[in-house]
């Protein structure tokens, strides 16, 4: 059988729904008239008439007395039937056909978590006549689905395809009942690989196999769940191989001997999960299994957490806490674009996520996750010979009991500076974008508290600079969030229905998430600059450097940025980044940009309320009150000078120069009437630093003065001098230019 498929982008004119139902095509004839199968141009027959009374289904109703046909090669026998998309319509099954329009509706409405079966309902009591059933719509638009050419890439334009930081998650209300006695045991020999592109391959066929067959009979490509062909899903350039793996049989092995503790990680996790229930629920429970209903919800929850051991009880728990299969296993960016997918045949286990990461390409080098102890024990068990997380099995510090004290206290702070810049020296099988190979297992907000382990207070996300404010963990519980309003109707499908829809429904959330990322972004940069991507799938501006003479050697446009000069690093989504931002004396004259006068403008907004948030420069939130004191277009206010000083500050640190600022509210000090002494605001390191900045208000008027480190070393006269520069306003040359 071979297939046509459709084109991902399909014209605008024909999914607008201008068409009226008089305007579709009554006869629909397959186009072909050789074979393209058998060599030598064999003519195909006339073609022979299937039916007269197909339907074509639209938003405003059904089209009847559509007649389709089908042509044969008088050669191969191979049949050809009318399966062109431009018209309009998508052929189902020769007596089914949908308006490309409509088809396009299912899959919006699905993105707003509205089943096809309500939209039917919906339009079925709009046009007052009778549909098809929602079944076979249903089929009819997974059918579309399936032959749309979806490249399925699962990828961040702003991560790129190796993500350096991941956040893992269970979706563990989306499932389907699967009597675990149907799952055959695989074989002895089965390792756990499994090939994804024939798995989900399999799964297609079997949703355009619907097609084909004639009322009544059975689909021959139907995919039953089985331990050993049973495949997650991870975009094409995020996996190592199409050979990914899947050693969910390994959960069969029930030994509490056995090398990996995954029996024991889902009870307790199931007992802490009990204590989530309503008191109705626990009581029921107990009830099917034969305990004790009364005494409080306490009683009964550690009732059952005995009788857990037992192995009936656990599956009743089990199924009433999870549902019958164990949810999806999801790894999403930090964007909260989704990465891979598994579904899970048994409860959830770290070994699930495990198999997701040991197939990737390039493994992350943070994992958040809300059982990231068992994820690190899991995996460094399974790779014994590469322990991957490490140091300290991914924890943050050496698991000392002061390391855990200041970890409690909120004390410790562990940078890890090339999640920001990456390394200028590789560690050996790094990760592409860090140049890191360290690779470490955390627990965002919401969980590190359910967690037992002291020593878990060294995998705190907090404990890293680098990912406060950066990392944002609701953003997958959003995610979740809005897909358990799916499970109203995907937990009704069989499992490889469900399976295909639910890949197929990321898929769009996906690709819309990554369009949003791409529009804001066109808003920043200049409309001729071009968007491009780098070799790790990152969008990057992909103009060419302009040639620069002699006399503009070093200046650069501000909106320039690294990327430009070595397109392979960092992506656009970085242009304001610190180390991407340059000095640049032509800017000073250059008229604003109309997004610069629009955020001023947002920014100076009386209208707006004062305390609406605008910025964050290091610990200084920034909100409108900070900026609406702003008075002539060239004063600027105390604050945002001190916000921009410490990025001047950082921006040189990147480039190896120490500076020093001091902030405009301490340099005022030293000026009459309070003359107060510099020297009590000397900073320790103030003989390290190269240059020293000092804000000086004078005329009416912020100066930026600097002075060169020469003055500093030579003490004694130097406070003079700061504060004879101070007072006097007396500026030289602008640090940008030193820093040339
Ligand atoms: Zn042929
Ligand atoms: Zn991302």
């Amino acid at each position: 059988m071979k297939n046509k498929s459709l084109p991902v982008d399909l014209p605008q004119n024909l999914v607008s729904g201008l068409q009226h139902g008089s305007e579709f095509r009554h006869q629909l004839i397959p186009e072909e008239t050789f074979c393209s199968e058998c060599e030598g141009n064999h003519v195909l027959s006339e073609p022979i008439i299937i039916t007269s009374r197909a339907k074509i289904l639209t938003f405003t109703g059904v089209v009847e007395g559509i007649s389709t046909y089908y042509k044969v090669c008088s050669n191969c026998r191979m049949m050809y039937r009318y399966q062109e998309f431009t018209d309009g319509i998508h052929n189902f099954n020769d007596h089914l056909l949908l308006s490309l329009h409509l088809c396009v509706i299912l899959r919006n409405a699905l993105q707003n978590h509205t089943a096809v079966s309500r939209v039917m309902s919906i339009l079925e009591a709009t046009a007052k006549a009778k549909f098809p059933s929602k079944d076979t719509v249903l089929h009819a638009y997974l059918h579309f689905e399936a032959l749309s050419s979806h490249v399925y890439s699962y990828t961040c334009i702003n991560c790129g395809y190796y993500p350096k930081v991941v956040i893992m998650d269970l979706h563990k209300k989306g499932v389907f009942s699967i009597p675990f006695s149907e799952i055959a045991t695989p074989p002895s020999d089965f390792k756990g690989d499994t090939n994804i592109v024939s798995f989900w391959e399999s799964v297609t066929m079997e949703m355009i196999g619907r097609g084909f067959l004639s009322s009544g009979r059975k689909n021959p490509f139907v995919v039953c769940p089985s331990y050993d062909c049973w495949a997650p899903w991870i975009g094409p350039n995020t996996r190592k191989s199409d050979i990914v793996l899947n050693t969910e049989h390994a959960k069969l092995q029930k030994t509490k001997s056995c090398d990996v503790p995954d029996l024991d990680v889902t009870e307790e996790r199931l007992g802490d999960e009990l204590f989530n229930l309503k008191v109705d629920a626990v009581r029921k429970l107990c009830k099917e299994c034969g305990l004790d209903t009364k005494g409080s919800r306490m009683d009964l929850v550690l009732r059952l957490r005995t009788e857990m051991q037992n192995r009936s009880a656990y599956d009743k728990i089990f199924q009433q806490i999870w549902g019958a299969s164990g949810g999806w296993a999801v790894i999403t960016c930090p964007c909260g674009i989704v990465y891979s997918i598994k579904f899970n045949i048994r409860a959830e286990s770290p070994r699930d996520f495990a198999d997701l990461l040991l197939s990737w390409k390039h493994f992350p080098n943070v994992v958040i996750y809300d059982f990231a102890r068992g994820l690190a024990a899991h995996v460094n068990l399974r790779k014994a010979d590469s322990l991957p997380f490490s140091p300290h099995e991914g924890r943050l510090a050496e698991p000392t009991t002061a390391n855990i004290q200041l970890a409690k206290e909120g004390k410790l702070k562990v940078n890890l500076p090339w999640l920001k810049n990456k390394k200028e020296e590789e560690d050996i099988n790094c990760h592409p974008l860090t140049g890191s190979s360290e690779h470490y297992a955390l627990y965002d907000r919401f969980h590190e508290f359910n967690t037992k382990d002291p020593r878990d207070a060294l995998r705190r996300i907090q404990v890293v600079p680098e990912l406060c404010g950066w990392v944002n963990t609701q953003t997958a519980e959003q995610l979740f969030g809005s897909m358990r309003k799916n499970n109203y109707f995907l937990n009704m499908l069989t499992p490889s229905g469900h399976t295909f829809l639910m890949r197929n429904i990321i898929h769009h959330y996906n690709t819309a998430q990554n369009k949003n990322m791409e529009d804001s972004l066109r808003k920043i940069v200049s409309p001729s600059d071009q968007l491009t991507f780098n070799g790790y799938g990152q969008i990057v501006l992909g103009t060419p450097p302009q040639s620069l003479n002699d006399s503009e050697r070093h200046t650069c446009d501000i909106t320039q940025i690294d990327q430009v000069h070595c397109p392979s690093q960092g992506s656009v989504i970085d242009m304001t980044a610190l180390r991407n931002v340059q000095p640049n004396r032509a800017c000073w004259m250059h008229p604003q940009s109309s997004d610069q006068i629009k955020m001023i403008e947002n920014a100076l907004n009386e209208k707006e309320s004062r305390q609406q948030f605008l910025a964050q420069v290091g610990a200084t939130i920034l909100n409108r009150s900070d900026f609406i004191t702003l008075g002539h277009p060239n004063d600027v206010e105390g604050t945002i000078l001190n916000a921009c000083l410490s990025m001047v500050r950082d921006i040189a640190d990147l480039k190896n120069i120490k500076v020093n600022c001091f902030s405009s509210y301490v340099t005022v000090t030293w000026l009459p009437p309070l003359c107060a002494d510099p020297s009590a605001n000397l900073p320790d390191h103030i003989a390290e630093c190269d240059f020293i900045l000092l804000p000086s208000w004078a005329s009416n008027h912020w100066m930026i003065c600097y002075l060169h480190s020469n003055y500093i070393l030579g003490c004694g006269k130097s406070m003079d001098v700061m504060i004879s520069t101070v007072l006097q306003g007396r500026i030289g040359q602008i640090i940008v230019e030193c820093l040339c």
